[in-house]
């Protein structure tokens, strides 16, 4: 392994000076590759099928997602966090103010970090969504299956590097949440109760909504709209510009990053408790559509291809924080 990474080194500052890549050295994109456009389908015809009912916090079609998500984790043999006894952090229906019939689990897995274990970046995705009303449900492809499918084949493609030996250097806990429609739940509990401490928690990637083409992008779909990068950390902002002008090249809007915007979408999903205590978060989103919290929000209507290109850009981005030398800097 070591003499590898040596050569690695030795081969980017060779191509850095170039401009150039060097075929078949980039580990990265092996693994980023092995996220296909099948792989995530087959995933997210399962998650938004009829059998999971919509999903809804505290409900049965929850509780089946909540297991296909920990089962995932479990073929692949990507492990709970270390000392933790299941998949399941535990939400008691009392922290849901009466807006879940029973309690309810976010689903954590982990891997652990080879040189800074202690340091751990967060990738988050919520698993569930609005359930039924009468005979309508509610599957909700996009929002979330979307960013669910990603975030499993992302742990999936990290695991897989480690079992090759190139783990990453820092920690990164996959983070599925529930009780986000109902008010960003799940991220509040996991952030009043977290598994590890805040203060080590390096950043966090959020996933939410990032399978469709919006009315904006219809002529020019090769994009993702990212929020909050650059309010903690410029360092954050910077890394990701380069880690898509590298590997992905996608046009990244920024449209909805701004202050004035009246959508606040930077309030509205999960990567916001994170921002709250002061940890680097970047939210990705493909945009609202005519299907947008609709029982017509379903699995034929994902572009496959554009969201296996933007997970593949938040593993790239994830595979850059987890590696890179220093902890990214807090400036603001
Ligand atoms: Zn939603």
């Amino acid at each position: 392994m070591k003499k590898i990474t040596t050569l690695l080194v030795g081969i980017i500052i060779l191509s850095c000076g170039t401009n150039q890549k060097v075929p078949g050295v980039d580990i990265q994109t092996k693994y980023a590759t092995s996220i296909t456009n099948t792989n995530l389908k087959t995933i997210l015809y399962q998650l938004a099928s009829d059998e999971f009912q919509g999903r809804k916090t505290g409900e049965d079609g929850q509780k089946i997602a909540a297991k296909y998500v920990a089962d995932f984790y479990k073929t692949h043999s990507i492990e709970p966090p270390a000392g933790y006894p299941t998949y399941f952090q535990v939400i008691p229906k009392d922290f849901f103010r009466g807006e879940s019939k029973g309690d309810s689990e976010n689903v954590v897995a982990f891997i652990e970090g080879s040189e800074k274990p202690e340091e751990v970046l967060v990738i988050t995705a919520h698993y569930d969504h609005l359930g039924k009303k009468g005979e309508k449900i509610f599957n909700g492809a996009d929002d979330n299956g979307s960013g669910t499918s990603a975030v499993l084949m992302i742990a999936k493609a990290f695991q897989t590097a480690k079992n090759d030996g190139f783990g990453p250097k820092r920690s990164i806990l996959f983070l599925n949440l529930t009780g986000e429609e109902e008010g960003l739940y799940g991220s509040e509990f996991y952030t009043s109760h977290p598994i590890f401490p805040l203060k080590q928690t390096v950043a966090n990637l959020n996933i939410d909504m990032i399978g469709r083409i919006d009315d904006a992008h219809k002529d020019k779909s090769n994009y993702i709209y990212l929020i909050g990068d650059d309010k903690l950390s410029n360092e954050l902002h910077t890394l990701s510009e380069e880690t898509n002008k590298t590997y992905s090249k996608l046009e990244l809007d920024y449209t909805y990053n701004d202050e004035k915007d009246p959508n606040r979408f930077y309030y509205r999903s999960d990567h916001y408790n994170f921002a709250k205590n002061k940890i680097p978060v970047i939210f990705y989103f493909s945009g609202v559509h005519e299907d947008y919290h609709k029982a017509t929000d379903t699995a034929d209507k994902i572009d496959y291809d554009l969201l296996a290109k933007r997970a593949q850009f938040v593993f790239y981005t994830a595979w850059e924080i987890a590696n890179r030398e220093g902890k990214l800097v807090l400036d603001k």
